[in-house]
């Protein structure tokens, strides 16, 4: 039985962030137990809250692309919203009601600005916090529904975009900010893929590996023209190889998706020859059976 549901979200991108409640964390709970996952994690991205805005607003000013900058720059102001101390809250409150919901937060990689994150984050009582990467200097290259950044996919090689994208994720990774990899091959998220991924697979293993990481394993890339889960199974085999633990996840970004496909992901988990998941509490990671 697969146990765990570890980065939900509690509103979808284009809309407003409303105020959390635990109510909403109450009916994630109830939807994840129906699909037989016992644990939750919470993992709001770090740029909905307003918290973020003074020490990282402004990290796409270094790209030369001023179409880039500007996206980014509106993407920045339609997200950063929330109260991180109201979230943070209401998380704790759910968890002292006695549901099974731990507190995380969705960190974005901030290319040489990982301590400032750090210093933020420093004093909050999370569980468990993903690492990210969503963006290449100022390109936002999952946010398929921009324009701006979707006409970027075909000014670039997709080779170059991969190794962007790892660089990045090595990074992020020996930063020593986060728990876990998330969605760790995010860079084929359009669907395109380099012709020898090999190479880019066996770096983001060495990255999680040395960096004592766990790697998520997501049915999100089953939603996105990857048509994958994320890991690829070559992937996921790299990092049960390099003795990277796991954690399983929806990504969901509201009810209907919690826990989505979660029968699959854990078939993907079991294939791969893994027999337990990694849980967290105060960042301190606990093997749990499969
Ligand atoms: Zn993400
Ligand atoms: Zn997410």
């Amino acid at each position: 039985m697969l146990v765990l549901d570890y980065h939900l979200h509690l509103w979808p991108h284009g809309t407003r962030a409303t105020g959390a409640t635990i109510e909403q964390l109450a009916a994630y709970c109830e939807a994840a137990r129906a699909a037989g996952v016992t644990e939750i994690a919470v993992t709001e991205h770090l740029f909905r809250f307003v918290q973020a805005d003074a020490p990282l607003a402004g990290f796409w000013e270094d790209d030369p692309d001023p179409a880039l900058r500007a996206s980014m720059a509106a993407y920045w102001e339609s997200h950063n919203q929330a109260d991180l101390d109201d979230y943070v809250e209401t998380a704790l409150a759910a968890k002292d009601a006695g549901l099974p919901v731990v507190l995380g937060l969705e960190v974005d990689h901030y290319r040489g600005r990982m301590d400032k994150v750090a210093a933020l984050l420093d004093g909050y009582p999370f569980d468990v916090l993903l690492g990210s990467v969503h963006w290449i200097g100022a390109w936002g290259f999952d946010i398929l529904e921009d324009p701006v950044a979707l006409a970027e996919w075909d000014r670039r090689t997709v080779e170059s975009v991969w190794d962007a994208y790892t660089t990045d994720l090595e990074e992020l990774a020996a930063s020593g900010a986060c728990d876990v990899l998330a969605h760790p091959d995010l860079a084929k998220v359009a669907g395109r893929r380099p012709e020898v991924p090999e190479e880019f697979y066996d770096r983001m293993a060495e990255a999680a590996a040395s960096s004592g990481m766990a790697a998520e394993v997501s049915s999100a890339g089953w939603r996105k023209p990857a048509g994958e889960a994320y890991p690829a199974p070559a992937l996921l085999d790299r990092f049960h190889r390099a003795g990277v633990p796991i954690t399983t996840a929806s990504d969901a970004h509201e009810l209907p998706t919690v826990a989505h496909r979660s029968d699959d992901v854990r078939a993907m988990v079991a294939a791969a020859g893994y027999t337990e998941l990694t849980a967290f509490s105060a960042r301190r990671r606990r093997a749990v059976p499969v």
